[in-house]
């Protein structure tokens, strides 16, 4: 099939590169002309595990190309997804711009039939939106043609995008175009051999539904940090609890983990786009808005420990950070929960040395005149001289350190580990203080 995406970002990339995978003819389109030189340069701008080779593969094969000129990419697919951004306004809303200035592109130009396929995270009523728009388009150019809108948002995980894409446990698609429907069917069949994954819905019903996962799996965080702290307190371990819970398979062990609180490009801001729908609707979601408060919270839990162990001034201490990405195998720093543990820090007058294994370039760029913070170009060099050692994202080359070695790195031996990634015994037993969520500290 001929498809065009429009937006070739984490989540426009991963599809089109997988759809072309797939044997499809594909062109991404961008408005970033950095982006699209460097990629015509074969040089993958997102870090994303597995995507390169595919890209590689398909664009040597001829069938993904990529492109700035918005004509020549709406007269290629049939299939047009919109992948664009939908950034949290002001007042916590998804800002729209984007999307239907997409969908403007695509009414400005298209001459025969094509499906519109939002992809973006979207708010109720979305695709009636852009639907409106093509339609007044196509009506400034005094023409007539046709043209569907489907909803069918993506459930991609950063950090295992292509996995996730070519072997999805669900694809939503929501439709009332008969024609759109047996594409998109179509399209999808390869990828959902069960057809049970395939799940088809009115747009309205798919639009939410991204919204309600993502809002479901915060609150799975935020209920567990919340008691993390009450495991703290009445001296339990929040990981055992964890373990327990999460063997009832009613419960099921995925996102139970307590830490600094969710990050991301996702998460925050659909949080704070349903909350903003539910009260232009009148709706109380107060389990939702209680979510969000524990969160924001929870970013602060390791600066409140930290100060209760060196005090409320931190001028002259040095600390090491682990992990700067908002989660481990992306390069993706959106809302990090380092972010707000770095300024916090730096506010109180430390000085900070951080290391990422793959975000360093895009720490360099959102951070790199930041007064106090230095980097690092290995985990022992961040650690080394410092007062204590902060980890912030669980990347799979920190959970076992030689934690004798790094006891001889550290000045003082204290680690404060946001992600709860190391034993309390074992870290005594190598003198080391540690410091987790919801965990007792072992003397
Ligand atoms: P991104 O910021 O990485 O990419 C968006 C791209 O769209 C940018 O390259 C931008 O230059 C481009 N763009 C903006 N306006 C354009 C236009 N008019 N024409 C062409 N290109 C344009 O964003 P992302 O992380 O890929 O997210 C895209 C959407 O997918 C969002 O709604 C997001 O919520 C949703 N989503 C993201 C993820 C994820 O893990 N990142 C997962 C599922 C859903």
């Amino acid at each position: 099939m001929k498809i065009t995406i429009i937006g070739s970002g984490y989540v426009g990339l991963v599809s089109g590169a997988c759809l072309a995978e797939m044997g499809n003819d594909v062109m991404c389109l961008d408005v970033d002309a950095r982006k699209i030189a460097s990629l015509n340069d074969g040089k993958v701008p997102i870090h994303e595990p597995g995507l390169e080779p595919v890209i590689r593969r398909n664009v040597e094969a001829g069938r993904l190309h990529f492109t700035t000129d918005t004509p020549a990419a709406v007269r290629h697919g049939t299939l047009q997804f919109i992948g664009v951004g939908t950034p949290p306004d002001e007042d916590g809303s998804a800002d729209l711009q984007y999307v239907l200035e997409a969908a403007r592109g695509i009414g400005r130009h298209m001459t025969d039939y094509k499906v519109i396929v939002n992809k973006s995270t979207v708010p109720v009523g979305t695709a009636d939106r852009v639907e409106a728009v093509v339609r007044e388009e196509l009506a400034s150019r005094g023409i007539e043609v046709e043209f569907a809108v489907a909803s069918n948002p993506e459930f991609l995980k950063e950090g295992n995008a292509v996995e996730d894409f070519m072997k999805p446990d669900r694809v939503i698609v929501g439709a009332n175009d008969e024609r759109a429907l047996l594409l998109l069917r179509a399209l999808y069949a390869p990828f959902c051999r069960n057809r049970e994954r395939l799940v088809l819905m009115d747009r309205r019903s798919a639009e939410l539904t991204k919204y309600a996962a993502n809002a479901m799996l915060a609150t799975r965080i935020s209920f567990m940090n919340e008691l993390a702290a009450l495991a703290e307190r009445v001296g339990a371990d929040i990981e055992a609890v964890r373990h327990g819970m999460g063997s009832d398979p009613r419960i099921g062990t995925h996102f139970l983990y307590a830490g600094i609180g969710y990050g991301g490009s996702c998460f925050p801001k659909d949080v704070k786009a349903l909350l903003r729908t539910a009260h232009e609707q009148s709706v109380p979601l107060e389990v939702l808005a209680a979510v969000e408060n524990a969160n924001e919270r929870q970013k602060r839990v390791l600066v409140d420990k930290i100060v209760a162990r060196f005090g409320e001034s931190l001028d002259g201490l040095q600390f090491g950070l682990w992990g700067l990405a908002f989660k481990p195998n992306t390069d993706d720093m959106r809302e990090a929960p380092s972010l707000v543990l770095i300024a916090e820090l730096l506010r109180r007058g430390a000085r900070l040395k951080a290391y990422d294994p793959v975000a360093m370039a895009e720490a360099r760029r959102r951070l790199g005149a930041t007064s106090g913070l230095s980097f690092a170009t290995t985990a022992d060099e961040a650690a080394k001289g410092c007062d204590a050692l902060l980890v912030a994202t669980e990347w799979l080359q920190f959970r076992s350190p030689d934690f004798a070695q790094l006891r001889g790195l550290l000045r003082q031996p204290v680690v404060f580990d946001g992600r709860n990634l190391y034993d309390p015994v074992l870290m005594a037993d190598a003198g080391l203080e540690y410091h987790a969520v919801g965990r007792p500290v072992v003397e």
